[in-house]
């Protein structure tokens, strides 16, 4: 069933913008050049009929618990009236996530994280976007970002006519090159308002180094950092004292992946006041339902349960890199996230040819019924149930044997 629907959704999101053609004169031209976001491209592999393990998007690879569910569902029926607009103010749920991240900080006993420091969207993509639209939008500025990175700030970037600034990170570690970094500041046609960077990093999957943060505190205070914090509870550092510090320094988090809420899209920002009242304004009237806002409570309110899986995650995390490690013609980065990033090794692919080995490998492996993400020059691969990366260790060991025996005659 799941399956069915994410090809539905894909489907609905590419076919409008085949119809774009240069007719639609109404339309901005640099609207037409772009692709809509998909998270699943290709035709259905050999094993169509059967499930794939859906290892592409960093999910939690395990539902709310049944008892969950069912407090949830008491909830709808006792407690949400469906015909008025949803609390407006997520006043709340603010609340609780400020306790939460007041908790899972370093001591911020002096100067702590109150409901004024919260936002919360409709995902953290949204507040992704009320963040450009609060500062580049209108040619007031672009934005920097270090390539591999979630695509996200690009593709939504685009779509408001804010520029882009693009630099790299080193191929060993995937830090980012801070030296090109400020060159390409200097230099950027349009003054650079917002950094983005993930800690830890997708796909890379590498936390912030001492010398990156070292950097971002040194940017000036004309320039937004946003510091993406979607996979914290899987990595536990955190940069949330900077916010509490610096006038331009905002954290985002979702309930999208540790707290198994990705069907909720709850998203929160923790930034200084004066900014969550801009994020406020610019945000679209009840932009989280009712029930969203609810899922989103009763998982802080039942955290020790929900992230009480993550320690077995990171088990299973170190079981599956120390497996692929053995693997002669794989190469693997340390994750301190959710999932594992990977590329065939330099020996067996003529670097022309990369990406398109990479395709194949991604659908070879689609073939064999594992999904993952084939972006930023690699493969990033989600953890799921320990049946699942079972699979996907199977899974790769097959195709690499193939793909470099293939290559290799
Ligand atoms: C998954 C993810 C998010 C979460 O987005 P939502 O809109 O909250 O689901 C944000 N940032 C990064 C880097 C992610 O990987």
């Amino acid at each position: 069933m799941v399956q069915q629907v994410r090809s539905q959704q894909s489907e609905a999101m590419t076919d409008p913008i085949t119809e774009t053609g240069a007719e639609s004169s109404f339309l901005r031209p640099d609207l037409a050049a772009m692709a809509a976001y998909t998270h699943q491209a290709g035709e259905a592999g050999e094993a169509a009929n059967q499930p794939l393990d859906p290892l592409d998007t960093n999910e939690s690879p395990l539902d709310l618990p049944p008892a969950l569910k069912e407090k949830l569902a008491w909830q709808y029926q006792q407690e949400i009236a469906a015909n008025r607009y949803p609390d407006g103010g997520h006043g709340a749920l603010k609340a609780a996530i400020a306790a939460y991240v007041n908790e899972t900080a370093p001591d911020l006993s002096a100067r702590p994280i109150t409901a004024q420091h919260i936002s919360v969207g409709n995902g953290s993509d949204e507040l992704i976007r009320s963040l450009l639209i609060a500062t580049c939008v209108g040619g007031a500025g672009s934005i920097l970002v270090a390539q591999p990175t979630f695509s996200m700030y690009g593709i939504l970037a685009r779509t408001l006519g804010v520029p882009v600034v693009s630099v790299d990170r080193h191929e060993h570690d995937f830090s980012v090159d801070l030296e090109a970094a400020s060159a390409a500041i200097a230099v950027a046609p349009s003054p650079v308002r917002l950094v983005f960077m993930v800690h830890p990093n997708s796909p890379t999957a590498n936390p912030l180094t001492a010398a990156e943060l070292d950097w971002l505190r040194a940017l000036p205070p004309s320039t937004l950092v946003v510091i993406d914090e979607a996979y914290f509870e899987f990595c536990q550092h955190t940069t949330v004292a900077e916010v509490t510090q610096r006038p331009n320094w905002v954290v985002t988090r979702t309930f999208s992946k540790a707290f198994r809420l990705a069907a909720h899209r709850v998203g929160y920002a923790i930034a200084p006041p004066t900014l969550t009242a801009v994020l406020e304004k610019v945000r679209l009237p009840y932009n989280l339902p009712s029930f969203s806002q609810a899922a989103a409570r009763l998982a802080l309110a039942e955290r020790q349960t929900l992230l009480g899986s993550i320690p077995d995650l990171i088990t299973a995390r170190q079981q599956l890199t120390a497996e692929l490690q053995k693997l002669p013609n794989l190469q693997l980065w340390p994750s301190a996230a959710n999932f594992l990033y990977v590329r065939p090794t330099q020996g067996c692919i003529p670097q022309q040819t990369c990406d398109q080995a990479l395709d194949s490998l991604f659908r070879q492996l689609k073939a064999q019924g594992t999904l993952v993400r084939h972006t930023g020059g690699g493969l990033r691969i989600t953890l799921g149930t320990p049946a699942e990366n079972q699979r996907t260790l199977a899974h790769l060991q097959q195709v690499l044997g193939n793909f470099c025996h293939d290559l290799g005659s």
